[in-house]
């Protein structure tokens, strides 16, 4: 991925493409449509942590991480959700205190978990509450300076789910950490929400590409398998409607993915409108994933087809970065969801059918 230039694409110099957000919404989903885990890898590496750093770094911090992360030579985590917290990170138990003995570094102390690439990542980014304010602060941890026995990443065995990713957990124990590897000015929730709506701009394209392939291998296993007076059972209409609606799905889902993508590239898309296109893809390609599934009948259930390992790929997709029922309280400000809709709604109306004709 490094070579290609995959990691950090929308970044501009460190040797990072520097392409639209567009751009990388086609590359995720392209990626996706390989393999949910395969695209977690490179979007907490691209869009959690790269882009984190880009945003919120020292220009020391950028110098010294961004080149080496976009090659691929070194591999970032990103740390937030903890064992008691995960829709609640405000409520986040992590400490950074000033170190006891160390002149000039924090000692951090807590746990994370369900940490993708956490088991093998160099640099590790970290989110704590600093003592004293009681703030939250990002803090970037090189596993090759911490003492032993100050960090350990356990990973997270027998997952049922994003099995082409790693998943552990970051335990740190008094971890000295220099000052200069804080995020100088982000406080607050503020830092990983905005690294997060990256990610999950990300996540909106690239599920469609995951759906897209569970159409394609459901409709050629429809075309193949025939039952009742040697029929193919694509000639049926109850099948048919199964594809038709997850087509249409990811259509729409593709259009709305691109339409936000064009806002964010003049600067003029706002979370709500990330939140709903991430909500509203994940619960569209898990839905018609399981529904795509019954195509296979028994043969659903062996891993050779492919179904199954997209379900449950998607079942994660829809459970990070914001489980889809969290994106639809809290977070969101109907008002200014209603207001932006205009803006969204506008061209996915308009190039809807010319789309949905291109798919097809
Ligand atoms: C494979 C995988 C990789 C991950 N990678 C990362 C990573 O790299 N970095 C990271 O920081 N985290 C990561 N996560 C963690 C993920 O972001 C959390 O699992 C997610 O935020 C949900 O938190 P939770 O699991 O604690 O669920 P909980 O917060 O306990 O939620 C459980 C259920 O309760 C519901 N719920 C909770 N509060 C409310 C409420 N107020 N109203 C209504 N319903 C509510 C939720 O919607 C959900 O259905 C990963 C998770 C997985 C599975």
């Amino acid at each position: 991925m490094g070579e290609l230039g995959l990691l950090g694409s929308t970044i501009n110099g460190y040797g990072c493409a520097g392409v639209s957000n567009v751009a990388s919404g086609l590359i995720t989903k392209a990626v996706e449509r390989v393999d949910s885990g395969y695209r977690s890898g490179m979007s907490v590496q691209s869009s959690l942590v790269m882009g984190g750093i880009d945003e919120f770094g020292t220009q020391e911090q950028k110098d010294k991480y961004l080149p080496q992360m976009a090659k691929g030579k070194l591999l970032g985590a990103f740390g937030l959700t903890e064992p008691n917290h995960g829709s609640d990170p405000g409520s986040m138990e992590t400490t950074a205190k000033p170190h006891p003995t160390k002149k000039g570094y924090f000692s951090i102390s807590g746990a994370k978990t369900w940490i993708t690439n956490s088991p093998i990542a160099d640099v590790l980014l970290v989110w704590a509450k600093l003592h004293g304010t009681g703030k939250i602060r990002g803090f970037l941890i090189e596993r090759s300076e911490c003492p032993p026995g100050t960090l350990e990443t356990p990973a997270i065995k027998n997952k049922n789910g994003l099995r082409a990713s790693l998943t552990g957990m970051i335990q740190l124990d008094e971890c000295p950490v220099p000052e200069a590897n804080m995020f100088p000015d982000v406080e607050g929730l503020r830092g990983p929400f905005s690294c997060l709506n990256s990610a999950r701009f990300g996540i909106a394209w690239g599920v469609t590409g995951a759906l897209e392939d569970c159409i394609s291998r459901a409709r050629t296993y429809a075309l193949e398998r025939k039952q009742f007076k040697g029929n193919p059972i694509a000639k049926y209409q109850l099948v048919q409607k199964k594809l038709a609606d997850a087509t249409t799905d990811a259509a729409m889902g593709t259009l709305a993915a691109i339409q936000v993508g064009r806002l964010k590239d003049k600067g003029e898309a706002v979370p709500e409108m990330i939140s709903m296109i991430k909500r509203q893809n994940c619960d569209r390609a898990l839905h018609n994933a399981r529904v795509l599934q019954e195509i296979f009948g028994g043969n659903a259930v062996s891993d050779e087809y492919g179904i199954g390992r997209h379900v449950a790929n998607l079942f994660v997709t829809q459970t990070y970065e914001g489980q889809s029922d969290i994106h639809s309280t809290s977070p969101l400000s109907v008002r200014r969801v209603l207001r932006e809709a205009d803006k969204l709604s506008g061209l996915i109306l308009g190039r809807a059918i010319t789309g949905l004709q291109a798919f097809v």
